[in-house]
């Protein structure tokens, strides 16, 4: 079966940096995947990439079989890949509702859209409650809601989640965690940059692991979980 994303021998630099160094990985359609590594690694940059909001200086990126060197990032959009960004970057002056819509900016079915806000608001019962409410008046656990619900107004094939509990209290991390699972059990593949590399581990597939810009280690989470080298890279060796 071809997976639904494939990411090869990927390389992108900011000017002199080397950020990311001839990555390769792929993510299977129905699949959680987890990329952690050290601050710096080069997880948000990977990301950055497969959404198309930077350019690579070398390697393929492959989604549903199609090669996006060229794609745009609304393109990618309409491709079926959706991003929930580091640091949820909700529009904090504009109404819940507001950054639903900007979700589903490459839509054209007013309709479908209006349907699947009110899923959202099923989904995420506290978003629903506060849907006029300003998004920076949420809390940061609402916010990364926010965040989820607006990635997934494209209806994507594909949600890319960077850092989803970052600043998050134990207890709502579990939250957002519970979301992901739902999610992926409702059909979504996941690709899931993680501080909280335990926990990422412990709710995905599979696991890769970055250091400097390149992979040491990938495989099955489970195993992963318990291998100490893991451990170490991901401390920051
Ligand atoms: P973090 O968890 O800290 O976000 P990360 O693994 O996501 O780390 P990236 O953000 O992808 O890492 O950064 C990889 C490397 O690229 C780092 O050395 C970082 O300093 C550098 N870098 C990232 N963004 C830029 C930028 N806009 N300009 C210059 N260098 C950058």
């Amino acid at each position: 079966m071809m997976p639904l994303l494939e990411i090869e021998n990927l390389s992108v630099n900011y000017g002199a940096i080397q950020a990311v160094r001839g990555l390769s990985l792929t993510v299977e359609e129905g699949e959680v995947v987890t990329l952690i590594g050290a601050n710096g690694a080069g997880k948000t940059t990977t990301l950055r990439a497969v959404s198309r909001l930077l350019r690579p200086r070398a390697g393929r990126i492959v989604f549903a079989g199609r090669d996006l060197s060229r794609a745009a990032p609304d393109e990618a959009v309409r491709l079926g890949i959706a991003q929930s960004p580091e640091g949820r970057q909700v529009l904090a002056r504009q109404s819940i509702q507001d950054n639903l819509e900007l979700g589903a900016y490459t839509r054209r079915d007013p309709a479908g859209v209006r349907a699947d806000i009110a899923e959202m608001y099923d989904r995420f019962p506290r978003l629903g409650e506060r849907r006029t409410q300003l998004a920076g008046t949420l809390s940061g656990g609402e916010q990364q809601m926010l965040a989820i619900a607006r990635a997934l107004m494209s209806r994507p094939r594909l949600l890319l989640l960077d850092e989803p509990s970052l600043g998050l209290a134990p207890l709502i991390v579990r939250e957002i965690f519970d979301i992901i699972r739902t999610l992926n059990e409702s059909g979504t593949t996941i690709l899931l940059v993680e501080q909280n590399a335990r926990l990422a581990m412990s709710r995905s597939h599979r696991t890769y692991v970055l250091e400097a810009g390149q992979m040491t280690f990938f495989g099955e989470s489970a195993e992963l979980i318990s291998d100490e080298r893991v451990l170490h890279a991901y401390l920051g060796g």
